[in-house]
């Protein structure tokens, strides 16, 4: 992968690749994605180098990564959300006053437009061990060209005002809401208590497999 990395041309996109591969640990195939997606999202929306963006990524897998390196969105600044739908997909939006309409872009990989690539096709529907390196190579000769995209408007959220309650089961302070006066974790506990569920099981069963 290496090698791949020092024959890139473009000294940005060369930059690019080997800080998500620093900061993922390697440049899996799902990481290259969501690299080539901000860079399409930058393009569409018109952003300045270093604006800050909002995110929401379809997936865990890979694709959160390049907009925390690279953007700096991040889940602590809000700048990045999951909405784990399994799908290789995000939403690239600017940042704006509570209230105001923004501009977004959601961005796919787009099955239809891979349908040309057989073997990053096969990557993308798992139907068979396809490389990372052969996968990242083929989206580098590809570009945008399997990839789909919708521009929308979107309003930004007001932001809720800030409650601190003390929990009147475990006497722990708690981000209030809804009024509530105990908080989640002593919620969800009872909840499970009275489901005659005494323990936590934890599902491991998310598959590991990194795209
Ligand atoms: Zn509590």
């Amino acid at each position: 992968m290496e090698e791949l990395i020092q024959k890139v041309a473009d000294p940005k996109l060369r930059s690019q690749m080997e800080r998500v591969a620093s900061f993922h640990g390697y440049l899996s195939t799902g990481a290259f994605i969501g690299m080539q997606m901000l860079n399409i999202a930058h393009r569409v929306l018109g952003l300045t180098d270093g604006e800050r963006i909002v995110v929401t990524c379809e997936t865990h897998n890979c694709l959160p990564d390049p907009f925390q390196i690279l953007a700096g969105s991040t889940i602590g600044n809000k700048g990045l959300k999951i909405k784990d739908y399994g799908k290789m997909a995000v939403t690239v939006s600017r940042r704006g006053p509570a209230g105001s309409q923004v501009k977004s872009v959601r961005i796919m990989l787009d099955p239809a437009k891979t349908a040309q690539y057989p073997r990053l096709h096969a990557w993308f529907m798992n139907t068979a061990k396809v490389p990372h390196l052969e996968a990242v190579s083929t989206l580098l000769d590809a570009g945008e060209n399997v990839y789909s995209w919708e521009i929308l408007d979107q309003e930004v959220p007001a932001k809720p005002k800030k409650i601190i309650a003390l929990c009147e089961k475990c006497g722990e302070s708690f981000i209030q809401r809804d009024g509530k006066r105990i908080c989640l974790a002593c919620q969800s506990s009872s909840q499970a208590a009275s489901e005659g569920d005494q323990t936590i099981s934890i599902s491991h069963s998310e598959e590991a497999k990194c795209l």
